[in-house]
């Protein structure tokens, strides 16, 4: 891109707010990028009065920030159809624990590499990714030109626990900030269940030394709290709460069977919620309270967990899943409204992921992390409600542009940083080596 472009004609949505109000977008507007900065937002003619290296039309296309997956572990896109339609705790142990033991750490950039291709081309420009080789997965984000918020998965009752914890403390003095600022980092404790207290209140103390966050798994199944709630006497919000563990910023993923006690605990401590609705549905896991949840001011962003559980990396459809999920399951066909499930997936989860001032939002001073969706089609006529389209009607494939930082990563559905076929080649021949069942197998030979 040049250090200065002006896109224009396009429908501008600059998801200032978190639920609708009138005049949320331009039908006819203009974005101004200058070295990878956005600087002008407004109708048509709101750059005029500037020079411009680039002027872009983008006539028919809806221009506004790109999709924020708040939760994934980006090299499960490997185990993608491996293991499907088991319940969480059978699908970890018996399927999926046993092969990501062999996963070895080329698996891990691969997988990560097909996981930042997929999300590319369906309009996802951040993710917060939690797995291990975590370098691997550094190096694989430098390249695609994405932005992330990493962290080391940490397993405490693993006899490598310690050792994974050196590891996520290294990945923090090594990678936050890089990659032009657009890696960020957070310890990554697995889940209370896996993390007894003493290695949590360890975590805990590294995490505050370093000036990060965490990401941790909390209240899945309900299983988990049954379990928490025999061994501790109190919820596993509760629980995490009394270790001292929200005293830090928290990103939280799932937070499905959580009580209005947990909800306010969760509010008062300022906790962000990674809600994965695919992922639940999935797993039978349950139906977190989401609208219960934004109503007490909780935090929620949007996330597709990893590709074993889903099974794609799909944005667009994970806010559609979401906003119909939850009218279906609470019988109120007006809970989570168009506009708001496109806030969850652009500035609510930046807020999720602490980068609410870099994006989430087209704004003066903000990073360009912008896409461009192809409104021109079938099933997109006619445009009566710019929202509603993205949501319940529009797909990955209508993902036209997508720039970040100021710099385009895919252009006409052309990717521009990352070797497609080579990627096709390696995940197909390290899916085949990893599991018996690849039908790339014969392909391969
Ligand atoms: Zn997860």
């Amino acid at each position: 891109m040049s250090p200065s472009t002006l896109v224009k004609n396009c429908i501008l949505l600059p998801m200032e707010k978190d639920v609708h109000h009138p005049g949320d977008y331009y039908y006819s507007g203009e974005l101004g990028i200058r070295d990878g900065m956005i600087t002008v937002v407004g109708p048509v003619g709101a750059g005029a009065d500037q020079q411009w290296d680039e002027v872009i039309d983008a006539r028919g296309m809806v221009v506004m920030p790109g999709l924020i997956n708040c939760h994934t572990h980006g090299a499960m896109t490997l185990l993608r159809g491996y293991a499907d339609d088991l319940p969480l705790m059978q699908w970890l142990e018996q399927k999926i624990w046993p092969l990501e033991s062999r996963l070895e750490n080329e698996d891990v950039y691969w997988g990560s590499m097909l996981c930042m291709l997929e999300m590319i081309q369906s309009g996802t420009t951040t993710f917060a990714d939690m797995y291990f080789a975590m370098d691997k997965v550094a190096e694989a984000v430098e390249q695609s030109g994405l932005r992330a918020l990493l962290a080391r998965g940490l397993i405490g009752v693993q006899p490598n626990g310690q050792a994974a914890l050196a590891e996520g403390v290294a990945l923090v003095r090594d990678w936050h900030g890089a990659a032009e600022g657009r890696i960020t980092c957070m310890l990554g404790p697995h889940a209370p269940y896996t993390c007894p207290p003493e290695y949590l209140k360890q975590v805990c103390a590294k995490a505050e030394k370093l000036g990060v966050g965490l990401h941790i798994h909390v209240a899945e199944t309900e299983g988990e709290v049954q379990r928490a709630v025999s061994q501790w006497g109190k919820t596993p919000v509760a629980h995490l709460a009394d270790l001292g563990v929200f005293d830090l910023p928290v990103l939280a993923a799932h937070c499905v069977h959580v009580t209005a006690e947990d909800i306010q605990i969760l509010r008062q401590h300022g906790v962000a919620v990674a809600h994965n609705p695919e992922s639940n549905m999935k797993l039978a896991s349950g139906v977190a309270p989401v609208p219960k949840m934004l109503e007490a001011g909780v935090v929620v962003g949007l996330g597709t967990d990893g590709a074993a559980s889903n099974n794609n990396l799909d944005m667009l459809q994970e806010m559609r899943t979401a906003a119909l999920l939850h009218k279906v399951s609470s019988g109120n066909p007006t809970v989570l409204a168009s506009y708001q499930a496109l806030a969850m997936a652009t500035n609510q989860g930046a807020r999720a992921l602490g980068l609410q001032h870099r994006v989430g939002t087209l704004a003066p001073g903000m990073a360009a992390d912008v896409i461009f969706v192809n409104m021109d089609q079938p099933h997109l006529w006619p445009l009566h409600d710019v929202p509603a389209h993205l949501v319940y009607a529009a797909q990955a494939g209508d993902v036209d542009t997508v720039i970040v930082n100021g710099r385009i990563l895919m252009q006409g559905r052309q990717v521009k940083t990352l070797d497609v076929e080579r990627i096709r080649w390696e995940v197909r021949r390290r899916a085949a080596r990893l599991t018996a069942t690849s039908l790339d197998k014969e392909h391969l030979v």
